[in-house]
């Protein structure tokens, strides 16, 4: 399910801005002033091809590391963003912040040496249980050490069992990010203080269940570019796999930048209400508004965006979306060749 998940909405990414993919390929215009925005971006594999869905190849990551270590771009530790959105601080354009999940080998044998080489740090999200169990081409305790020992490398909470925490009971889901605290504490000496949700899946009632453990920031796994007008228990990340990797599709993504908007709605990713009444309110200083473009992922074509006044948008839909996890990814040409980006999830999971 996760695997066609993550496919599923790369594909839908993929396509819904590519035919306009010339746009960002031009000369990039460096500008200098800082911004409300940066961008996270999130990996699994490297070098396993015999796992497409989550792996990307070792050219395509030699591509990227070359990519972001042009200076245009402003590569930082993922709590760098994080401190910065939960303070409403402005960031260099371009920031990004690179993130691992579910610790597998080839982090060690192939993304470590590559990142270490061009001093680019990152965030890996480690769920214990395989770890613990040695399955799924995991990295032992050891090399996890070896990895947290470097100033580079920062290790988040990503649960113990990998599971669908927003269809646990309370206790359950408790249970789990417990046995996950013991395992850190055991072969780390700490318990991380940021947290990804497995599969990117949240929901309210889990925000609530995890709030006594005062996570730093939690995070999601949908596409947008994020921005203090968001929750930081719920950030967005651009995932990348190899079918959708290519140099010119992640160059769109580290050079897009969040679309200044307040007055989200609605303010939950649990479909409440299906289909949901979509809206926000973009800044009054952005222009060329007339050309945003809405991509709901369970449709095929865009969907239909009402203005109004100047600067309010709302989406309505007729039919109520589907079981399963959905989301709008909303893009607009903005200045220096940049894209202004904002993605919203849905949640549609059942009990
Ligand atoms: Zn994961």
């Amino acid at each position: 399910m996760k695997k066609l998940f993550i496919h599923f909405c790369l594909i839908i990414s993929y396509f819904s801005i590519y035919p306009t993919l010339s746009f960002a390929q031009s000369e990039v215009t460096a500008s200098s002033a800082a911004e409300d925005s940066a961008v996270i971006i999130m990996y699994h594999r490297f070098g396993e091809k015999t796992f497409p869905t989550t792996n990307v190849t070792l050219d395509q990551i030699d591509q990227h590391i070359a990519e972001l270590s042009k200076d245009i771009y402003n590569i930082v530790p993922l709590r760098t963003i994080t401190e910065a959105l939960k303070n409403e601080k402005k960031l260099p354009p371009r920031t990004i912040a690179i993130t691992i999940d579910d610790g597998y080998l080839s982090i060690y044998q192939q993304a470590w040496p590559r990142f270490k080489a061009a001093n680019i740090p990152f965030t890996l999200f480690i769920s214990t249980a395989s770890v613990n169990d040695q399955n799924k081409l995991s990295m032992t305790w050891d090399q996890i050490r070896e990895l947290a020992s470097d100033p580079l490398v920062d290790i988040g909470h990503h649960g113990h069992v990998h599971g669908h925490m927003t269809q646990m009971s309370t206790p359950d889901a408790l249970a789990d990010i417990e046995l996950a605290d013991e395992t850190y504490r055991r072969e780390l000496g700490y318990v991380p203080d940021i947290f990804a949700y497995p599969y990117g899946e949240y929901s309210d009632e889990l925000a609530e269940t995890l709030a006594p453990k005062n996570y730093h920031a939690a995070l999601g796994q949908y596409s947008s570019a994020a921005s203090s007008a968001r929750d930081v228990m719920t950030l967005p990340r651009f995932a990348f796999n190899q079918n959708y990797a290519d140099l010119d599709r992640f160059k769109l993504i580290i050079n897009s930048r969040a679309l200044p908007i307040k007055d989200i709605l609605p303010r939950s990713a649990n479909l409440e209400n299906n289909p949901p009444a979509v809206g926000f309110t973009v800044n009054e200083d952005i222009n060329g508004l007339s050309n945003i473009g809405c991509f709901p992922s369970h449709m095929s074509e865009a969907a239909k965006v009402t203005r109004i006044g100047e600067n309010r948008i709302e989406i309505r839909f007729d039919q109520p979306f589907p079981a399963g996890r959905h989301r709008i990814n909303c893009t607009m040409p903005g200045p220096d060749n940049r894209w202004y980006w904002f993605g919203m999830p849905f949640f549609n999971l059942g009990d």
